[in-house]
């Protein structure tokens, strides 16, 4: 029997497998580390169970082994020592690793055999020692190998059994054999546990693991949480179903499975799953852990800002608060810049006071004033005030308010004192006539608006005769400037009809508008009166009248049938047409016999000391025109032209020099030269306009000879034409058009200028007395005009005929050298100026059109316009060139020759065709006599240093003309 035994246990050993243990297991026994005798008990003491020693690697191990196989009645014990249960634990997990012999390896074995053992368990207080008793121990199971061991090959078996609802201090394990070849190579006894774990923040201590269990966590260190955080340990020791979740307090971030403090710089607010965030603008750096950061010095939070929001800044004042006067009564708008500083915020409201204040001592104003849409918490930068007594000042006092303005130092305010102030006078809705006479009427207005007691309107009133139908010899108008809104009018012619308009006139002589025509009647001769007793007594001039300005404006015009077909445009400033055009016509500065009454009606006075003299650039009639610049409120500063009144002037050039103030004051268009306005409150009267940087057009165009496209000298024109249109449209003649009186500006805009009225007669270098007495510039006049001073806007065609000619020669001198005599000749004999070089064909059209001799067949400025668009829009129109002869362009008709002989010398010829600064070129090209300059082609004129194409082609057209045979002046006439 021993032998079969060592062999059987020899192999056991050497074939063992080692496996190391999990960490979930908490081992109570173990019998192969235990390294010792185990001092386990058997029974019987002898024959049983044997206990066999191997070492193995230099360790020694013990198994234990039976193998009682051919005797009956085998019922052997091995148990343990007393094994203590851990608190806590109910159920404990047995591991046992074992061989098994097969009962047919053994020949002649006893039917005994068994293949299976029992496993045993007893609980008890206390170690009961060697005191064994079998009644004491319950069965586990039986022990069955999955596979016999039946040669040489051990077959190792593993079977783990779970041993429950221990309750007592301890227990022995104890195995029985019943008749088997058995070994028990190991016993491991452990229990399991969910090891301790952090979820969710949460710890959960070591657990054992029996059935489902419930386990109640603890938040890590920082971190909080609303309910108790719990997870349940499963019998096989595993964490299932976490509830509930810590999150790390202010100032604290999650960092794995901890809390760590915010770094410096960051700062966190709330208990949040967030991370710590970078202290936001206008705030001091934080220290570690910081749940806000401070806002630095001078910037604020409001209560209602979160912590995580910038510092912001208190707001300063509003700016720019002014008042306009609304037509409606009673109202005006208040309106204003939001603070420089908004202190980086967006909810700015405003709120606005309102004061009466007197010397000092400022009241409330009350409730009876309205706020649209009310005094507060205005999200807009204007607001309406109404109900406003028009004799009253008011101080408003505007207040900007934000989420820190509170903190400001200063209350953020700005301050407005004001008072109704209508600049546009009341309307004059209705004429009434309050009585009448033979010879007088009396009349009083209706106006749109009550006048604020403070100002006391004057009115323009206008009246003529009515005229019958047709044809009419003299029309007289009389202007009555009057202090009341009633008039009484004596010296009328008895049963006559008048026409009455009225306009009320504001506080600076601004206008409104007229009144619609009225018609009033005279009694004939011996009529008695009709009309109110009452006013009629009244009606004797009460307060009447205080200024009689009157003018009369007597035009003749001639007895002549009013043709349908006639040109609509003004043939006479202002009374010519049957429908008057009130505040579109302009108006004769002369018609008021004080001019400084038009000065104030259509001029704005500008402060002297807002106004710098830079640089003279010019002269003018009445004094140097400097360069300069103005202060505005709106603009800033703008760049101006500052005309003069030199120092001696009278009283009548003063008027003169003002005078063209008050007619451009009433302009208003992109084409004529704008006024600023004037300074007239100074020892030194100025003029100031806006300024053009490109100064007058004729020497603009001379300083660029051939170097701007005939595209743009179209764009020039129409400019100048658009400007012109506008005048004629406000019956306005000019009577001095000419390039040199059309400014530029530096985008090239050309604007009209120049409407001083003595001008033609006096100021203008071109003006030539006629031999009716007065200076007109002849070259740039129209027929008419000269012979009988019928200046129009027809007139106005033929001179803008003769800009387009000075545009298109680049400031050539219209007629050239000829005297005006030969001029007005010329023109009589209906020979006019010819095409300009490279001038389009269909531009000089044009330009004859404007010298139709029938002014009534010229175009009209809008017509011009018109076509000038035209062009403009398909350029190709402009490609046709016009006939141009050099002969005739170049050279004046009276003074050409025909060929190059009449020139003695290569200067004098340079110098006919204003070409004198290529002199030297030429000379230096040894081009000295006529003839080689009759030789040059076109590469010739290059090679000397002609590089301008319109300096090249003006003298190679003049080469070309002195080769030519000389031609009647044809291309002259029309
Ligand atoms: P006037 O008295 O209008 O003929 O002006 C005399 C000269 O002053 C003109 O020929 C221009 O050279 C110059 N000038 C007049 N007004 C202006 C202006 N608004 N801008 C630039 N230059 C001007």
């Amino acid at each position: 029997m021993e032998l079969p035994r060592l062999h059987f246990f020899t192999f056991l050993f050497f074939n063992t497998v080692f496996v190391s243990l999990q960490s979930k297991e908490q081992v109570l026994l173990d019998m192969r580390s235990s390294g010792g005798e185990l001092g386990w008990l058997t029974l019987p003491y002898e024959n049983g169970w044997e206990i066999v020693q191997t070492v193995v690697n230099g360790s020694l191990f013990y198994t234990y082994s039976v193998c009682n196989i051919d005797s009956t009645e085998q019922d052997n014990w091995l148990r343990t020592t007393f094994i203590q249960r851990r608190p806590g634990t109910t159920r404990v997990s047995v591991e046992l690793r074992f061989a098994v012999r097969d009962c047919n390896t053994f020949d002649g074995a006893s039917v005994s055999c068994k293949e299976t053992f029992n496993l045993f368990i007893s609980e008890a207080d206390a170690d009961v020692g060697t005191n064994f008793r079998k009644g004491q121990f319950r069965k586990v199971a039986t022990i069955a190998p999955d596979e016999v061991t039946r040669g040489r090959m051990l077959k190792v078996n593993t079977e783990t059994r779970t041993v429950g609802s221990l309750s007592r201090k301890g227990f022995y394990l104890a195995f029985q054999d019943l008749g088997a070849c058995v070994g028990i190579l190991s016993v491991r006894l452990y229990y399991k546990t969910c090891p301790s774990t952090v979820q969710s923040l949460a710890v959960f201590p070591e657990t054992v693991a029996d059935a489902l269990r419930e386990v109640e966590g603890a938040c890590v260190e920082n971190a909080v949480s609303q309910a108790t955080p719990r997870i349940y340990c499963s019998a096989e020791g595993e964490w299932v179903v976490p509830v509930g979740q810590c999150q790390c307090l202010p100032g604290y971030e999650t960092t794995g499975d901890s809390c760590q403090a915010c770094k410096p710089g960051y700062f966190k607010p709330s208990v949040s799953f967030e991370l710590c965030q970078v202290c936001p603008d206008n705030t001091k750096p934080s220290a570690a852990g910081a749940t806000q950061c401070q806002c630095e010095e001078g910037f604020f939070r409001s209560p209602s800002d979160p912590v995580t929001s910038a510092c912001s800044a208190p707001p300063s004042a509003p700016r720019d608060l002014t008042s306009t006067t609304l037509s409606a009564e009673g109202r005006l708008q208040l309106s204003w810049s939001a603070p420089l500083v908004t202190g980086g915020r967006s909810d700015l409201s405003y709120s606005v006071l309102c004061e009466q204040c007197d010397r000092g001592s400022c009241v409330p104003c009350g409730e009876k004033i309205r706020f649209e849409p009310g005094p507060t918490d205005l999200q807009d930068t204007t607001v309406i005030v109404s109900e406003l007594d028009s004799h009253l000042n008011y101080t408003f006092t505007l207040e900007v308010h934000s989420g820190v303005s509170q903190y400001s130092a200063l209350r953020p305010t700005t301050a407005i004192t004001t008072a109704l102030d209508y600049t546009d006078p009341p309307k004059v809705t209705l004429i009434h006539l309050d009585d009448c006479s033979p010879t007088s009427l009396s009349l009083s207005w209706a106006l749109s608006r009550r006048p604020p007691a403070h100002i006391s309107h004057r009115y323009e009133l206008m009246y003529r005769r009515k005229d019958g139908d047709g044809e009419r010899d003299v029309t007289t108008y009389t202007v009555l400037i009057l202090e009341k809104s009633s008039v009484h009018i004596n010296d009328l012619t008895p049963d006559t009809t008048y026409m009455f308009r009225v306009q009320a006139l504001g506080p600076e002589g601004s206008s409104g508008s007229y009144s619609t025509e009225y018609e009033f009647h005279t009694l004939p001769l011996g009529e008695s009166q009709i009309q109110n007793p009452s006013t009629m007594v009244m009606g004797a001039v009460a307060g009447v009248a205080v200024i009689l300005l009157v003018v009369v404006a007597v035009l003749l015009l001639r007895k002549r049938r009013l043709r349908s077909h006639r040109r609509g445009g003004p043939e006479d400033p202002y009374f010519s047409s049957d429908q008057l055009k009130p505040l579109k016509t302009y108006v004769d500065p002369h018609m008021y016999e004080d001019p400084n009454i038009a000065i104030q009606k259509f001029v704005t006075e500008i402060d002297h000391s807002a106004v710098n003299k830079l640089k003279v650039i010019g002269v003018g009639e009445f004094g140097e025109v400097f360069r300069g610049v103005m202060k505005t409120p709106g603009r800033g500063e703008v760049a101006v032209a500052i005309k003069t009144l030199k120092p001696g002037y009278s009283e009548k050039q003063r008027q003169d020099f003002l005078s063209e103030a008050s007619i451009m004051g009433q302009f208003s268009h992109p084409n004529i030269i704008r006024l600023e306005g004037v300074v007239t409150k100074f020892k030194h009267a100025m003029i100031v306009t806006e300024y053009m940087e490109n100064g007058a057009l004729d020497i603009y165009l001379k300083d660029r000879d051939g170097e701007i496209p005939t595209y743009q000298l179209g764009g020039m024109l129409r400019g100048i034409a658009a400007g012109m249109k506008y005048l004629s449209d406000m019956n306005y003649v000019h009577r001095d058009l000419a390039a040199r009186n059309v400014l530029v500006n530096s985008s090239l805009e050309c604007k009209v200028s120049d409407f001083g009225l003595s001008r033609v007669l006096e100021d203008d270098a071109e003006g030539t007395y006629t031999t009716r007495g007065g200076k007109i510039p002849i070259r740039w006049t129209a027929p008419e005009a000269i012979a009988y001073r019928k200046f129009t806007s027809a007139s106005d065609v033929w001179s803008f005929g003769i800009v387009m000619w000075e545009v298109m020669a680049f400031g050539e001198r219209p007629y050239w050298d000829m005297s005006n005599h030969e001029v007005m000749k010329a023109i009589n004999e209906a020979f006019r100026l010819p095409a300009p070089m490279d001038c389009p064909s269909a531009i000089y059209q044009l330009m004859l059109q404007c010298w139709q001799h029938d002014r009534s067949t010229r175009p009209r400025f809008s017509d011009i316009v018109n076509i000038l668009d035209k062009l403009l829009q398909s350029p190709e129109s402009l490609t046709a060139i016009a006939d141009f002869d050099p002969r005739v362009s170049i050279r004046l008709p009276s003074t050409s020759g025909c060929d190059g002989t009449m020139f003695r010398s290569v200067p004098e010829w340079l110098d006919s065709i204003k070409m004198s600064q290529y002199n030297e070129s030429f000379a230096r090209a040894g081009v000295t006599s006529m003839e080689q300059v009759l030789a040059l082609r076109h590469e010739d004129i290059r090679n000397i240093g002609v590089r301008l194409p319109g300096h090249m082609k003006r003298i190679a057209y003049s080469i070309l003309g002195l080769k030519d045979e000389c031609s009647p002046l044809s291309v002259f006439a029309v």
